[in-house]
């Protein structure tokens, strides 16, 4: 199986779901990694690094900025010369795009956020907020395949590991002009966290400070930030609590937000509804603290804490800073 991953990165900083997708194709046979933009040496390195036995680089000033119909129709001249079987790329904003327009070139279709797939190219992504698994396959010549982030290992990284160059050539007719970038409301990446710790309508619930209603839902966001930082992790959130104007919608997980698969999630005065469970029910371990020894979060939990989050969160805190030294 010939299979080519594209790396994909914003300035030379790499969506980490681009090395589950390296991982994947080793698996499957032999793996080219992709690599376009302007000054990527850093970014070819860390593709052969993770495992890439040759890298297809496209290094030019036209790709500097992401700009789709460059992208798309360099990649499509890639892949109708060198004629791989499959084409994998992490799920992204930009590579949901790209890898449509490249579909069309090439006469193919695109599986999207798969979260498995067998030697014969089939697919397993996840369907109605995930109630449903769908085996899906592509009839094309060349497949494409977006990956669900986490969904498959990340490879070792093999420092100082080397392989083979293969200058691309750049098609760089193009209709649009980048004129700048904007930082987005929250730059906060909940599907590449590998922890969580979630606030829902609890952490406005603590009538001992004396505070109004958001002044202490931003209380009891504080203490869930300084435990997700203390462990590298992520701030999440429950619709009520965006809702509750606590915390942006880029934090809610959920069925309307966004689908997590953590490691570790910790949910803080979150009841459970089923709503927010089809958002978080992939982690591997679940951990819940809330006031309501009733609340249906205690049956997703493997652990939970029975008790008011404004105790319980800074203890943990505390005892983790203890245990880990810091
Ligand atoms: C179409 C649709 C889409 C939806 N999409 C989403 C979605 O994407 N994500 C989502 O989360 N919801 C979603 N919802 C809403 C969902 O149904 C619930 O209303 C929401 O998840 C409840 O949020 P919550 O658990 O924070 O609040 P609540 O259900 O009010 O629970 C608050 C919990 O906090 C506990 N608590 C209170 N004070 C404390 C304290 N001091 N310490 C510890 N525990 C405390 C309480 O015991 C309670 O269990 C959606 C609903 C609909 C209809």
């Amino acid at each position: 199986m010939k299979t080519f991953v594209y790396i994909d990165h914003f300035k030379g900083e790499i969506q980490p779901a681009s090395w589950e997708a390296l991982g994947l194709a080793k698996s499957l046979g032999s793996a080219s990694a992709i690599v376009f933009g302007s000054g990527v040496d850093a970014v070819v390195k860390a593709a052969f690094e993770f495992g890439a036995e040759e890298v297809l680089v496209a290094d030019d000033a036209a790709l500097a900025d992401y700009r789709a119909e460059v992208y798309a129709s360099t990649l499509s001249a890639l892949a109708s010369s060198l004629n791989p079987n499959l084409i994998l790329f992490p799920t992204t904003a930009r590579t949901r795009e790209l890898a449509a327009m490249s579909a069309v070139d090439l006469e193919t279709g695109v599986l999207t956020d798969i979260s498995d797939l067998d030697s014969s190219l089939v697919a397993t992504r996840p369907i109605y907020e995930g109630k449903l698994l769908e085996k899906t396959a592509c009839a094309g010549k060349i497949v494409l395949a977006t990956i669900r982030a986490r969904a498959f290992p990340k490879p070792a990284q093999n420092p100082g590991a080397a392989g083979s160059i293969t200058k691309v050539e750049v098609k760089a007719d193009a209709l649009s002009e980048v004129k700048g970038y904007a930082a987005a409301e929250s730059a906060v990446n909940l599907g590449d966290a590998s922890v969580i710790v979630s606030g829902g309508r609890g952490v406005s619930n603590n009538p001992a400070l004396g505070l109004d209603e958001l002044a202490t839902a931003q209380k009891g966001f504080e203490l869930i930030g300084e435990l997700a930082s203390l462990l590298g992790g992520a701030v999440g959130a429950s619709r009520a609590a965006v809702d509750g104007g606590y915390i942006t919608y880029a934090h809610q997980v959920g069925q309307t937000g966004k689908v997590v698969s953590p490691d570790l999630y910790i949910a803080c005065g979150i009841s459970g509804a089923i709503q927010h469970y089809v958002g978080m029910r992939n982690a591997k371990l679940v951990v819940a603290i809330n006031k309501d020894a009733d609340a249906p979060i205690f049956k997703q939990a493997r652990y939970g804490a029975l008790g008011d989050l404004f105790a319980i969160v800074p203890a943990l805190t505390a005892a983790l800073k203890k245990k880990l030294g810091k």
